[in-house]
């Protein structure tokens, strides 16, 4: 079993990305800061939370408990800025920097009452890095610093545990080993598998205080091996080592990796922080865990941890043992699970209590859930970290809505607390109750959703399955930090150890994938690519490819697909959105081509529809052969006929929508697709059509090839095709225009309608089609006595229409930026043959989004804004909006606002996104952050 740190904070979630600050402070001649006090309570500490750039995240932590007067064992940090002069001076250190440390050590000495390398009282330290942003893929954390063949001895002598002396050693042989002498942490375990089978026992715990001193002299014994050097005995330098290790780390390549996925800086630099040890593996009065001040998962404000007694650093979420509960709550909560484990809260009440005064203390002091790390030394409970913790989207909302009704935090604070991105976790399914069955199995529920998919045993076969279009599921022992892209390409994950706070729970909360962990029946075969489950007498095996459901919400496990429902939105989910509402000022329609979208939208929050596309509609199955009638007319009699046809189709659509939408505007897009999109392609098809219409296979043959084109995106589609076949958006005016009679006489409410032109470059072109629509409709709304409140607009989606939009202005009362053919028209890229090569340009740092997800503001954005500048020159308050994909895209709305457009549209299922994304951007303007 490796005994490797893990990290926990796999995903740095955007709260700790401090992306405010772009460029390092200026450098100060001081490079080190103190924490901690005297025994004589003489408060030292120099740091504070808001040093974070200096200190890094978990060092300016550290200081602000420091300050505040927690039990935070002492030490100090060296700061990010000793870090970027290493990098921007050939790798050495600033010159003051050796004698900086040893008066800090001087100092810490002073303070603990141990000197390091004494031969009667040794000081040990951990050495531990921390970037601004919570950082994975930097160094692992090393413990126990400041032990040789000397201080071991007295490490036993005043512990009177030799055993516990000589288990430190070799763990901390191991750690300074892989991590500063580069040899890798198998060679050791290796060596510890051996002496267990020579002993004949299972377990770590079962070996001797003799067997891990010969233990220690076989490590050693391989340092030399390996490294042709032996291993440091001198404290100093290894504490030196381990800070050059430190500062080599932040350009390692997972760091650097890490760095890009993030969008963190490369020169911010990493903090190192040299804190005295305290052991939590000194007995079973003593123990080590980890907490959230709420639960991370569901939100709800009750203290949630996990722990375990004598055990060191991050054993507890490496899965090595079954981690403990903090509280009788949580136990009772795990039922049949928790009988047999004993919560903090009943084996060290008093411990207990005082963490309880902490962890509220701190939530409050920081006015937001926090992450802890403690520790506790024969009956002594020490905090070795706080940071805001990570926590599921759903668990964001409740917190947020809680601590505003707690009055921690103010309504536009809990506005721009919630990551818009990921909004959508909430909107996840849940399984049908009605189709869900017996569960195979049962863990805990890390991070909800259903979701269904095949069995993956390795990240690589994840990728593989994704790759092919499949779904997959990651099923492990474990998860460990090389398995994040194989997490990334998976849908859903699954573990057979690990507690809800191990890796794979944390990251996928961050990744808002579904998760279930410790599923303790879950027996993994690797090597027979299967995993087994006993149900009573019967064994059910399932292998790589087969198809299972994970329930996360509930942490169930079943075979097969089971089919999902979505979930209903909760109250504070409401509450939040409501806040939203009130501060945003951008408005937020949907896209919407049918009524049932039109439903999901409005619930969603929708003020309307920005897009509602017609060609959709034509598609359908009893109608497309109207359409190809229509397409394959040779005179205009003809083509009316058949438009005729249509006619009572599309305005039957059109009632549905306006229905729907009970007076809200309503935009609707005149047919956009080049023809041809509408006819067959393979001869069979063709001969097919031909019989079915009666008419000859060559005809039809002839009339696909003339509607062929080389580049039909830029071809015979839009407006061009009313230019060419007025008739067909004739019909469309009219059918809208019928259809507002006919709803609005239903429902007694008005109807909104925006009647949309696409793809315009020349104002001629839509004054030409404006007249013909508006004839139409007035004549229609006219005798039908209502009064004609109908618009006529123009998408902006060819750059000439931006760029002459004062001219394209005076024809239109409104525009909709149509960005995503915009983007395929500013920057040449097809937008459907554009994954050939986006990946790569954004993978080589050539753009750095996808422009078609996240609008390209310095290019398109000019055009966006000239539009809109352009336009409001020639009609002052002209309506603008956009239609685009980048209406529910979090950054690409921010830019919206500034550029001061009226409303986007988007998705339905992005509607709550873009409300939230709005709301944020107003904020983000008026306190000026
Ligand atoms: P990470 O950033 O991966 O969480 P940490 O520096 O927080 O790394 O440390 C890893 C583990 O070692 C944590 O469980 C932490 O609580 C523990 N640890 C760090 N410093 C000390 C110390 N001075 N005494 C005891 N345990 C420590
Ligand atoms: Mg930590
Ligand atoms: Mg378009």
């Amino acid at each position: 079993m490796p005994h490797r740190v893990i990290f926990r904070a796999t995903l740095g979630g955007q709260d700790e990305v401090d992306c405010g600050h772009m460029s390092n402070p200026t450098s100060s001649s001081k490079f080190t800061y103190f924490f901690g006090s005297r025994s004589s309570g003489e408060n030292l500490t120099e740091g504070k939370a808001e040093m974070k750039n200096l200190l890094g995240g978990k060092g300016a932590n550290l200081a602000e408990m420091a300050k505040l007067g927690l039990p935070v064992p002492a030490g100090f940090t060296i700061s990010t800025e000793a870090c970027v002069h290493y990098y921007s001076n050939k790798k050495s250190y600033p010159a003051s920097l050796k004698e900086e440390v040893a008066t800090r050590l001087k100092t810490l000495e002073d303070v603990i009452g141990h000197k390091i390398g004494a031969s009667d009282k040794p000081l040990l330290v951990s050495v531990r890095s921390g970037a601004r942003a919570s950082m994975p893929g930097m160094m692992d954390t090393i413990l126990n610093l400041g032990l040789n063949d000397i201080t071991v001895e007295a490490l036993a002598k005043n512990s009177d545990n030799p055993r516990f002396a000589y288990d430190c050693y070799r763990r901390f042989i191991q750690m300074y080993s892989d991590v500063v002498l580069g040899i890798h942490v198998s060679q050791f375990e290796f060596l510890l598998e051996d002496m267990k089978s020579a002993r004949k026992v299972q377990k770590d715990a079962e070996l001797t205080g003799d067997d891990l001193k010969e233990l220690v002299q076989k490590f050693k014994r391989k340092v030399l091996e390996e490294s042709s050097n032996a291993f440091p005995q001198d404290p100093v330098e290894q504490l030196w080592g381990a800070i050059g290790a430190v500062f080599e780390s932040w350009n390692g390549d997972r760091a650097i990796h890490y760095r890009k996925m993030e969008n963190i800086p490369s020169d911010w630099g990493t903090a190192v922080n040299i804190q005295a040890m305290v052991f939590g593996n000194m007995g079973e009065t003593s123990g080590t865990g980890v907490a959230f001040t709420r639960n991370p998962s569901s939100g709800e404000n009750l203290l949630f941890g996990e722990y375990l007694t004598n055990a060191q650093g991050e054993d507890v979420v490496s899965g090595i043992r079954t981690p403990q509960p903090l509280t009788l709550d949580q136990k009772k909560r795990m039922g049949e699970a928790g009988l047999n484990l004993n919560s903090l809260e009943e084996e060290m009440p008093a411990v207990f209590k005082e963490f309880q005064k902490y962890q509220k203390l701190l939530e409050t002091h920081y006015k937001d859930m926090q992450d802890l790390e403690f520790t506790i030394q024969e009956g002594r409970l020490y905090l070795l970290q706080t940071r805001n913790g990570k926590r599921t989207t759903q668990a964001a909302v409740k917190i947020a809505v809680d601590m505003v009704s707690e009055k921690l935090i103010s309504e536009e604070q809990a506005v721009l607390r919630i990551n818009p991105y990921s909004l959508d976790q909430l909107l996840h399914p849940r399984l049908d109750p009605k189709k869900k069955g017996t569960p195979l199995t049962k863990g805990l529920p890390a991070s909800p959703g259903a979701v269904s998919g095949k069995v993956a045993f390795s990240s690589s076969q994840a990728e593989v399955l994704k790759a092919a279009g499949e779904k997959a599921i990651l099923v492990r022992h474990e998860t460990s930090p090389e398995d994040i892209q194989g997490m990334d390409a998976s849908v859903g994950i699954l573990t057979a150890l690990g507690g809800m706070t191990s890796h794979a729970a944390v990251v996928a909360r961050g990744m808002g994938k579904s998760c279930i962990v410790g599923c303790a029946d879950l027996r993994i075969r690797y090597r027979d690519r299967c995993f087994e489950i006993e149900k009573g007498t019967e064994k059910i095996i399932i292998k790589e490819g087969d198809l299972i459901t994970l329930d996360a919400n509930t942490g169930e496990v079943f075979q097969g697909v089971i089919p999902t429902i979505t979930s209903e939105l909760n109250q504070d989910f409401e509450i939040l959105m409501g806040w939203a509402d009130k501060f945003r000022k951008l408005g937020v329609r949907t896209n919407a081509d049918t009524p049932h979208d039109a439903r999901t939208a409005r619930q969603f929050g929708a003020e309307g529809i920005g897009l509602c596309r017609t060609e959709h509609m034509f598609f359908d199955a009893d109608r497309i052969d109207a359409v190809r009638s229509m397409i394959l007319s040779e005179t205009q009699e003809e083509r009316e006929r058949a438009l005729e046809s249509i006619l009572p189709m599309q305005r039957g659509d059109f009632v549905g929508i306006f229905r729907e939408m009970r007076g809200l505007p309503v935009t609707i897009r005149l047919l956009d697709p080049p023809l041809h999109e509408f006819l067959p392609k393979t001869h069979e098809e063709i001969e097919a059509l031909a019989l079915k219409l009666e008419t000859s296979v060559d005809r039809l043959d002839n009339k696909v090839k003339s509607l062929h084109e080389f580049n039909p995106m830029l071809g015979h589609r839009g407006c061009r095709l009313g230019i060419s076949f007025p008739e067909i958006y004739e019909m469309q005016a009219r059918a809208i225009a019928e259809a507002i009679v006919e709803a609005g006489k239903a429902s007694g409410e008005a109807v909104q309608a925006e009647i949309m032109i696409p793809l315009i470059m020349e104002v001629k072109e839509l004054e030409s089609l404006r007249e013909r629509i508006e004839r139409v409709v007035s004549k229609i709304l006219e005798s039908a006595g209502l009064a004609n409140n109908v618009l006529i607009g123009t998408m902006i989606e060819i750059p000439r229409a931006a760029l002459l939009a004062n001219e394209v202005a005076r024809a239109a009362d409104f525009f909709s930026f149509g960005t995503n053919d915009l983007t395929q028209m500013t920057l040449g890229i097809s937008r459907d043959d554009s994954n050939r090569f986006l990946p790569e340009y954004v993978d080589l740092g050539l753009l750095s989004e996808d422009p078609f997800m996240s609008l390209d503001q310095s290019g398109v954005g000019q055009l966006v804004i000239m539009g809109v500048e352009k336009g409001r020159l020639t009609k002052p308050g002209l309506k603008t909006g956009v239609c685009g994909e980048h209406g529910g895209d979090p950054r690409s709305i921010e830019f919206f606002q500034k550029a001061g457009l009226d409303y986007v549209s988007c998705s339905p299922y992005r509607v709550p996104t873009a409300r939230l994304a709005a709301a944020q951007a107003e904020l983000k303007e008026r306190l000026k952050l």
